[in-house]
């Protein structure tokens, strides 16, 4: 079981920005590596409060957070896999750039939290979703071409860094000797070098291999929003961890409803006749078919408004509204009895517009629609 973000983080559910800012920054102090060298937990703790952080403090990923909790990111339990260089990275908005309170100048040292792990890269996917599918949420099966490391390989210690995964180098200045660590471009920072793999690998032992992935798509998902599914991008050499999978969602065009944020919008064509006796309508809503009746009498321009019928929030519970938009279709050919009928009907009192006081012009309506 995972710990909960605002437990770890030790704020209330509705702390402000600044205040989930003030307790990373002191909780990051108490745990950080430098401070507590060669305690596991404490680096432990520093990672938990990091990945905690991370995502309390993006606006999107909290509202994911706040709703599906820890499956939001992962699809199911499991390990959400910030690396250290991932945390290092984070400082630079949370400490006001550069480095680490002046003991952070750039990588991390070998010696506080042992060797850091390569992570493997990014694969990066597009999903194409139905209006139907945003609105109730859907699991997508997807394939994927993934580097994984090949069965058989056998790695060693790289001599050159001793598996520490960084050297050191020593360069005089004025202000004089200084000592940097880079990461070590024989083991690209591993620590491990291959000592024997299989004929059908590439150099680093890796092979590519075709993967179906299943994605759950949460309901309320935007065009252009992206998700991550951890650990299923490429798997890194030697004992990295593998990167992940992001996936772009897509909004396909539907053929009838236009999404306006949470709500739908539909333009419902009705006849004269069915204008001035009244009519029952049924709609296909995302969700499944609406009923609608118009009273007799309706006017052309009138919005409906069908409460919860619109694509559900990511952000907080409930859905949108579908706006039903009724347009009186005028017919464009009458024959000699109709003709006739019309003729006779343009001075009759019925036909007369006489919009009352009460009546909403159809710009107020619109107005009222945006406020
Ligand atoms: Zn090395």
């Amino acid at each position: 079981m995972k710990k909960d973000f605002y437990e770890i983080l030790g704020i209330s559910k509705n702390a402000s920005p600044e205040e989930i800012k003030k307790a990373y920054r002191k909780k990051a102090l108490e745990f950080h590596p430098d401070k507590n060298p060669g305690d596991t937990k404490a680096e432990e703790n520093f990672k938990e409060c990091a990945e905690a952080y991370e995502v309390l403090s993006d606006t999107s990923k909290k509202a994911k957070y706040d709703q599906y909790g820890h499956q939001a990111f992962d699809g199911g339990g499991g390990g959400h896999n910030m690396n250290m260089d991932d945390i290092f990275s984070q400082f630079g908005d949370i400490f006001g750039g550069g480095g680490f309170g002046g003991s952070f100048g750039g990588g991390f040292g070998g010696n506080s939290a042992g060797q850091r792990r390569v992570k493997g890269s990014n694969l990066r996917i597009k999903v194409k979703l139905t209006l139907e599918e945003i609105a109730n949420g859907v699991e997508k099966k997807v394939k994927v071409k993934r580097k994984i490391q090949a069965q058989g390989v056998k790695y060693k210690t790289c001599s050159t860094c001793n598996g520490q995964g960084q050297v050191l180098r020593v360069t005089n200045t004025i202000l004089g000797r200084m000592q940097t660590a880079a990461t070590c471009s024989v083991c690209g920072g591993s620590g491990q070098i291959i000592e024997s793999k299989p004929t059908n690998t590439d150099a680093f032992g890796m092979i590519m291999e075709d993967e179906t992935v299943s994605i759950k798509i949460p309901a309320g998902v935007v065009d252009g929003m992206q998700l991550k599914v951890s650990s299923k991008g490429n798997d890194a050499p030697g004992n990295g961890i593998p990167g992940d999978l992001i996936v772009a969602v897509e909004e396909l065009e539907h053929d009838f409803l236009k999404r306006e944020g949470e709500n739908l919008h539909f333009d419902l064509y009705i006849s004269f006749p069915e204008a001035a006796l009244g009519v029952s309508k049924e709609i296909d809503a995302v969700n499944g078919k609406v009923r609608i009746k118009l009273e007799e009498g309706i006017q052309s321009g009138k919005i409906l408004r069908l409460k919860g019928k619109g694509i559900p929030s990511l952000n907080t519970y409930g859905s949108g509204d579908l706006l039903v938009h009724v347009n009186v279709w005028t017919p464009k050919t009458l024959n000699k009895e109709q003709r006739i009928f019309f003729e006779n009907s343009i001075d009759d009192e019925n036909f007369i517009p006489h919009p009352e006081k009460g009546d909403k012009s159809f710009f107020d309506k619109v107005k009222d629609m945006f406020s």
